[in-house]
């Protein structure tokens, strides 16, 4: 089954798409990391979005298409998270058309609704593990042991460039005018399941279970 984790920055899509890889063997792809690659590895296209995403902005519709096209070729058995795309009506477009072409569907589109003031507190408290990604929060999930992480046992953490409160009201903006519109247009055609964002990650977890197990 293939599904969409809709939300604005720090709702916890990344997150929540990690747990559903561990537990349902399904495929994770964020455009945000595809994008951080690019920009680590010294691409073209890397050099070319960094200030955009520095900034909060959106990346131009073609490129987060064309790093979403590029992973469908390949295996995908267990079903994909789209954790971050589309966020704009033409890349939800081009998202059913991408399907379509491979003879597949998209099953649910999560909406997870968490409010500013959360989302707020959130990404400014975020780092993950240089290491492996695992997810941190300083006040909301910090390592069992401290500066160990729990997953590989890394001792080194990253805090993103854009995880300031300068971007990322930029990046909400973008949001509330770009991305919210999906949420009519899955809703408008019967795709669309809300789950509240705000409960603990466990929570969360098992609300959006119920919606992919009905
Ligand atoms: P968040 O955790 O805030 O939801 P992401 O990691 O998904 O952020 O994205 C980080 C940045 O990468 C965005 O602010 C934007 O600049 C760019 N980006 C990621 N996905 C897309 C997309 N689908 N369309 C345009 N820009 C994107
Ligand atoms: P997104 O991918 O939507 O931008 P993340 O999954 O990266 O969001 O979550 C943003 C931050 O909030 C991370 O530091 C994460 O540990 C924390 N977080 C995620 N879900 C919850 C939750 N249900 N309760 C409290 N903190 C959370
Ligand atoms: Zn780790």
């Amino acid at each position: 089954m293939n599904i969409i984790l809709l939300g604005p920055p720090g709702a916890g899509k990344g997150t929540q798409a990690k747990r559903l890889v561990e537990e349902r063997g399904m495929v994770q792809l964020s455009t945000g990391d595809m994008l951080r690659e690019a920009r680590t590895s010294g691409t073209a296209m890397g050099n070319k979005v960094a200030a955009i995403m520095d900034a909060g902005e959106l990346v131009t519709d073609a490129i987060v298409i064309g790093l979403i096209e590029e992973k469908l070729q390949g295996d995908i058995g267990g079903g994909v998270i789209f954790d971050g795309f589309p966020r704009t009506l033409a890349q939800a477009d081009a998202l059913s058309e991408m399907l379509t072409r491979n003879g597949q569907t998209l099953d649910a589109v999560v909406a997870m609704e968490v409010n500013d003031h959360e989302l707020i507190e959130r990404i400014t408290g975020r780092f993950t593990c240089a290491k492996c990604g695992a997810g941190y929060h300083d006040a909301f999930k910090l390592p069992a042991a401290e500066g160990v992480c729990d997953v590989c046992g890394g001792t080194e953490f990253t805090r993103r460039k854009d995880d300031n409160e300068e971007s990322l009201q930029t990046r909400l903006t973008e949001y509330y005018k770009k991305t919210s519109p999906l949420i009519g247009y899955y809703h408008a055609k019967g795709q669309l399941a809300w789950v509240k964002g705000l409960g603990s990650m466990d929570d969360v977890a098992g609300d959006i279970a119920k919606v992919l197990d009905a």
